[in-house]
């Protein structure tokens, strides 16, 4: 397996952005062969200044009004405001929403039609997908039918955890050595490490396209966790390629606050971007890779970069999932399902409601697709 830095330089803005990416000699993981021949004694995954490039404004506008509608953001999507403002939803726009993006529950016949003859990749989220979302972010375990669950349905489908924490963090929640995982919002990727029938060879798959933000990651961590020591219930977690700033054990009363404390201290990073999800705050770098590229990628590594004969199913319930639902709706392959108790703006195509109710529902019918042999199992040769 080769390491490979791959720099680009940006003339306007001065950022050099390097790629590091580990490439292994397996079939699975196709992209060099697909690319024009490298120089010899290199093995690398060319990807372009300007798709890295992208968002490179987006910390520019007004701080407070950006998080004023953060914080309203993050409230609607508490559950206590959920609660209380349920008469606020009009049932003539729950009913709307609901023909746009009906349950996947009572579409599967459709969803079965659809994927026949394909190969279904599955890609899941995992806080508030696979488990809770609960107080303590360090316990936000998986139960063991879920477990149980994910592992069965991996055996049929190559499948992958897209996680906005630490890929190892997110590997000792889940702990199945046969999935793929990518961490950090999908800019820390991994194949399995240990092999099944659809997935050998996969376990040298690496990809890490913002390595070069290691350091000042670090640092910014450093100062996030100084700025808000004082903020009761506030917490900092390191995800390696990106950071977290917690509001769950936050008092609502200081979430301005908190987030004023969080912006000082990106201001002085241009190179970070802040992004909000729910109940927290997100740093990571202004890289243009997210977890629709991590899709993209994955399913490239699988073979199935310009194929048809591919049908990946996203299940997220997070702003951050919405990348991977635009991905799929952009190829017009496979679908997103948001889960999701209230209607909001979604490129998913399906809703679900309750996240282990629902995920689990949504496996056992997928099983049974799968015993009826409407779908292709395995990986592509
Ligand atoms: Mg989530």
């Amino acid at each position: 397996m080769t390491n490979q830095n791959v720099v680009v330089p940006d003339g306007k803005s001065g950022i050099n952005v390097t790629i590091t990416v580990a490439v292994s000699g397996s079939s699975l993981f196709s992209t060099a062969a697909q690319k024009p021949p490298p120089a010899p004694g290199t093995n690398y995954i060319t990807i372009s200044k300007k798709k890295l490039l992208q968002n490179l404004d987006i910390n520019a506008g007004a701080g407070s009004a950006r998080i004023n509608a953060w914080m309203d953001s993050m409230r609607a999507s508490s559950p206590t405001h959920i609660k209380s403002s349920a008469g606020a939803i009009s049932d003539e726009y729950q009913s709307s929403w609901t023909l746009q993006h009906p349950s996947a529950l009572d579409m599967f016949e459709q969803i079965t039609n659809a994927s026949k003859g394909k190969q279904i990749v599955m890609f899941l989220d995992y806080d508030g997908t696979l488990s809770p979302i609960v107080e303590d972010p360090d316990r936000a375990f998986m139960s063991d039918p879920m477990r149980a669950t994910v592992k069965k349905l991996a055996r049929y489908f190559p499948t992958a955890i897209v996680s906005g924490r630490c890929r190892d963090k997110v590997y000792s929640f889940v702990r199945l050595a046969e999935l793929y995982y990518a961490g950090s919002h999908g800019m820390d990727i991994k194949g399995p490490t240990k092999g099944s029938k659809h997935n050998k060879g996969a376990q040298d798959v690496l990809c890490q396209p913002a390595s070069e933000f290691l350091p000042m990651i670090d640092e910014v961590y450093k100062s996030l966790l100084e700025v808000t020591k004082d903020t009761p219930g506030a917490k900092v977690e390191n995800n390696k390629f990106c950071l977290s700033v917690h509001f769950r054990c936050v008092d609502e009363k200081k979430w301005n606050e908190l987030a004023k404390q969080v912006e000082s201290v990106i201001e002085g990073y241009p190179d970070l971007r802040l992004t909000q999800g729910r109940k927290v705050l997100e740093i990571r770098p202004t890289i243009k890779w997210d977890k629709g590229k991590a899709l993209e990628f994955l399913l490239e590594s699988l073979g199935y970069a310009n194929g048809t004969d591919v049908f990946p199913i996203y299940i997220g319930d997070d702003r951050t999932d919405e990348d991977a639902f635009k991905v799929l709706r952009e190829r017009g392959q496979g679908f997103g399902i948001l889960v999701s108790k209230t209607p909001k703006d979604t490129n998913a195509s399906y809703s679900l409601q309750e996240p282990a109710e629902g995920v689990f529902a949504t496996f056992s019918r997928l099983e049974k697709i799968v015993l009826k042999k409407a779908v292709q199992i395995g990986k592509k040769d």
